[in-house]
């Protein structure tokens, strides 16, 4: 495994699924973390456990200030940032003509003004440097639309989309687009609506570990500076549904 100790790299959405996988992943690898998310006795747990250069800061992606503060602490404590990794997101899938339209609010206020808000506040600061990288979760949804995931997959395409900009604008950072096919997480957890609680009872037939996850986002990172490794897609070798 490559030794990553040379490298900041905060990771959203690090309490629980593929942020936490993540945050094990990295470690392990000798990279110094700062974790994010709501729960933060979690972070807590997560972070004693892995010991070393660990350490979180509550974070609500949705609020951009408190992004820029979650950046900012992340520099204070070890002197730069290296990577950002957006990973934090909310699923609720429905019917569109469900209209449930506070969900939809809600999965672009995470999952798109989320990753927009983690721009903002580490752009400045790869560009100033002349270095790093976004590795931003998107999806296989990213790339295929599913009954009851028009606005999660409009909110993943939008995921792709940014990236690839950030890709096309900036010759000195590198931007990768991790598109996960199903894994078991808490991301389901939130769906209400009973079609979509049937259409995902039947895509977890096949389903990853979240640490196959992680050992992408590490590949991503650990390669030289000169390689952008600009998407990889990650599937159940025995899922054939998307
Ligand atoms: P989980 O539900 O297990 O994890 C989601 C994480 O996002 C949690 O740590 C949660 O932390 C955090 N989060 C949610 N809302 C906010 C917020 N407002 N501010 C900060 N953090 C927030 O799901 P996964 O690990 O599966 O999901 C991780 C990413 O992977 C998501 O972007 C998801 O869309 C994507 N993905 C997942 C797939 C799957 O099948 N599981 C497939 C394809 C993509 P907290 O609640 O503590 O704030």
């Amino acid at each position: 495994m490559a030794d990553l100790s040379n490298k900041v790299v905060l990771v959203t959405g690090a309490s629980s699924g593929i942020g936490e996988a993540a945050a094990r992943e990295l470690a392990a690898a000798g990279a110094k973390l700062m974790l994010g998310a709501r729960r933060t006795d979690r972070l807590d747990r997560l972070a004693s456990e892995l010991g070393g250069d660990v350490a979180f800061r509550r974070l609500d992606v949705t609020d951009r200030s408190d992004f820029e503060a979650f950046v900012a602490a992340a520099e204070e404590r070890f002197g730069r940032i290296d990577v950002l990794v957006n990973n934090a997101g909310v699923m609720p899938l429905s019917p569109l003509a469900s209209l449930q339209t506070e969900q939809w609010d809600w999965m672009i206020d995470v999952n798109i003004r989320g990753v927009l808000n983690g721009i903002a506040a580490a752009l400045p600061r790869f560009v100033a440097q002349g270095s790093g990288q976004f590795v931003n979760v998107a999806s296989l949804g990213a790339h295929y639309v599913v009954p009851t995931g028009a606005v999660y997959c409009a909110t993943k395409f939008a995921v792709w989309a940014l990236t690839d900009g950030i890709r096309r604008e900036h010759k000195d950072l590198r931007a990768t687009i991790i598109s996960p096919g199903v894994v078991v997480s808490e991301l389901g957890d939130t769906i209400t609506d009973a079609t979509a609680r049937e259409v995902m009872a039947s895509f977890r037939e096949s389903a990853l570990t979240a640490d196959a996850i992680a050992r992408a986002i590490r590949f991503a990172i650990e390669q030289p500076e000169d390689v952008d490794v600009s998407e990889i897609i990650v599937r159940p070798t025995a899922s054939n549904v998307i």
